[in-house]
């Protein structure tokens, strides 16, 4: 059986004040938190070495929501991976589906972003996951294989990748995926993945559940073998963040 550390992150999107992003670290320094539950907290990009210098728990680590597959240059208003290094943030999360669908990121961008931050040394939470509409067609595995592909096609090496399987309509909306469907498609994920990138690293790569996930409903994925964590959205904000760190106890 797969040892895989058990991963945690709270995606914060646009939201938050120098005052609420300390508060929320705060209170997990203080938190007894697990040691061996991997903790990446993804603030806005403003706010990032803010929150970098408040961490004080050696289990969490910092993430940029999104950066861009050049070094520097004249790409205004865009967020380099060399800057997250000398920031000392070591994650970036890639194609969350609200960059897909409101800032109409492509498959093939979201790889050569993937491949970008790797080749610099950033690791990469890959968002991958089906609309309503996808879903009602009965499309939910060919849409992630296709988003799996883009990136499996220019990245050997997903040592440095998270996948988090997050159904559009399950975010930000209240209703999550149940616990069995999760693991049903997190398990042909996995599968699938053993035949782009081999069965030992489809075996070690970690994939989360995101949407709509809290306090109460986490406990539901508790014995899901290929659940390896949850990308929290909301919940993230709240004090019911550190129940979901727990949750695996
Ligand atoms: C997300 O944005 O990655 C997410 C899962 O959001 P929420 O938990 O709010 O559904």
């Amino acid at each position: 059986t797969q040892n895989r550390t058990f991963f945690v992150g709270g995606n914060f999107k646009m939201n938050g004040s120098k005052a609420s992003i300390k508060a929320i670290i705060d209170n997990l320094n203080s938190a007894d938190l697990p040691s061996n539950v991997e903790v990446v907290l993804a603030p806005p990009a403003p706010y990032l070495s803010l929150a970098v210098e408040n961490v004080k728990a050696k289990t969490i680590s910092i993430a940029a929501q999104n950066a861009f597959d050049k070094a520097s240059g004249a790409y205004t208003g865009e967020i380099s991976v060399e800057s997250l290094k000398d920031l000392n943030v070591p994650w970036v999360i890639l194609g969350h589906s609200e960059r897909r669908t409101i800032f109409k990121e492509t498959d093939q961008f979201i790889a050569s972003k993937t491949k970008f931050a790797l080749d610099s040394g950033v690791k990469v939470i890959l968002c991958i996951g089906e609309t309503l509409e996808e879903k009602k067609a009965g499309t939910t595995l060919d849409v992630c294989k296709r988003q799996l592909k883009a990136v499996s096609d220019v990245v050997s090496d997903w040592s440095n990748i998270v996948i988090a399987y997050e159904p559009v309509w399950a975010i930000g909306t209240g209703l999550a995926a149940t616990a069995e469907d999760a693991q049903d498609i997190q398990h042909q994920i996995r599968e699938y993945l053993k035949t782009t990138i081999g069965a030992d690293q489809a075996n070690a790569v970690r994939i989360l559940y995101g949407g709509s996930a809290n306090g109460k409903n986490v406990s539901q994925f508790k014995d899901k073998a290929d659940v390896d964590g949850f990308l929290v959205g909301g919940a993230s904000l709240k004090p019911e963040f550190v129940d979901i760190i727990k949750s695996r106890q």
